[in-house]
């Protein structure tokens, strides 16, 4: 993901493969109604993508991107038909390959196949209390992280990505996360400023970071690393493939204005909650 101060030469740099659909959830805070230039496009069943070869080919590849994520701006990649051609094709358009899924992990235990064709992944919970759950990513439970941990052959590292709300931070519910990922052995944690909506802070800023990453506190929280990530000021670079096969080293979203994507705020202005109505689609799951 990229940041409000791109461009100023951060040397980290990777890929981003963002599908567009129908998703079977409906987060209050989703980015896709940020990206409403998008909301036409459904890439669940499309192969090749559109913009695949120039996306590995001069973007990718001059900038030496060896870690591609698969993402989606309004859907789920775990719902995507055709993961083992792209596998296929960027594992051998791009030697070294890290091939990387962001996820809500709602279909991991049903699409083992899909869920391990990836060598690392994160899982977006926002919390493992039922009834947060649903407040903040609309609809359905969350995911057992455990039986998905124990699915044979899937990625080498699982991380979790806890995007913060009044929900989950005013009740302490954020903690009561944290705890369970610990317990379940996860490395590494995000607690993710959201886009779109009044600024929560970093939960944990009571405590002394053990170091930064990409300019970001990290503190141990057991035997896990949790870092506070806010996308407007993480430090690195990204080079991504939108549903429309635009191949752009901007992220609109962080950007305050797309012209090709539609027009958004600054982060100050919004009212938190729903902003549009994003994907209201057929749930695929
Ligand atoms: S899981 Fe939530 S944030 Fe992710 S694409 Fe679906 S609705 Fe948006």
């Amino acid at each position: 993901m990229g940041c409000l101060n791109r461009d100023v030469g951060f040397g980290h740099w990777f890929g981003n493969i963002h599908l567009s659909g129908p998703c079977n959830r409906a987060c209050y805070f989703c980015i896709g109604q940020h990206m409403m230039g998008l909301d036409s496009f459904n890439t669940l069943d499309s192969w090749p993508l559109p913009g695949i070869e120039d996306f590995v080919g001069g973007g990718g590849r001059d900038r030496g991107v060896t870690e591609v994520n698969v993402t989606g701006t309004n859907t789920d990649p775990l719902l995507y038909r055709h993961t083992g051609q792209l596998s296929g094709f960027l594992r051998e358009a791009i030697p070294g390959l890290t091939l990387g899924l962001r996820t809500n992990g709602v279909l991991a235990l049903r699409r083992p196949d899909v869920w391990s064709a990836y060598g690392k992944a994160s899982i977006t919970v926002c919390s493992f209390d039922p009834v947060i759950y649903r407040t903040m990513m609309g609809r359905g439970a969350p995911p057992n992280l455990r039986r998905i941990l124990e699915l044979p052959n899937g990625p080498q590292a699982v991380k979790l990505n806890v995007v913060l709300g009044p929900e989950n931070t005013a009740t302490e519910d954020v903690f009561r996360t944290l705890n369970v990922a610990d317990s379940c052995g996860i490395a590494r944690v995000n607690l993710r400023e959201p886009y779109g909506q009044p600024h929560v802070g970093d939960p944990l800023q009571s405590y002394t970071p053990v170091k930064m990453t990409h300019g970001m506190p990290t503190y141990l929280w057991g035997d896990t690393e949790v870092t506070y990530w806010d996308v407007h000021y993480v430090e690195v670079e990204s080079i991504n493939l939108y549903a429309s096969g635009n191949v752009s080293t901007t992220y609109p979203i962080t950007l305050g204005y797309s012209p090709d994507l539609g027009e958004v705020q600054e982060q100050k202005e919004f009212p938190g909650g729903r902003i549009r109505n994003q994907w209201q689609g057929t749930c695929r799951d």
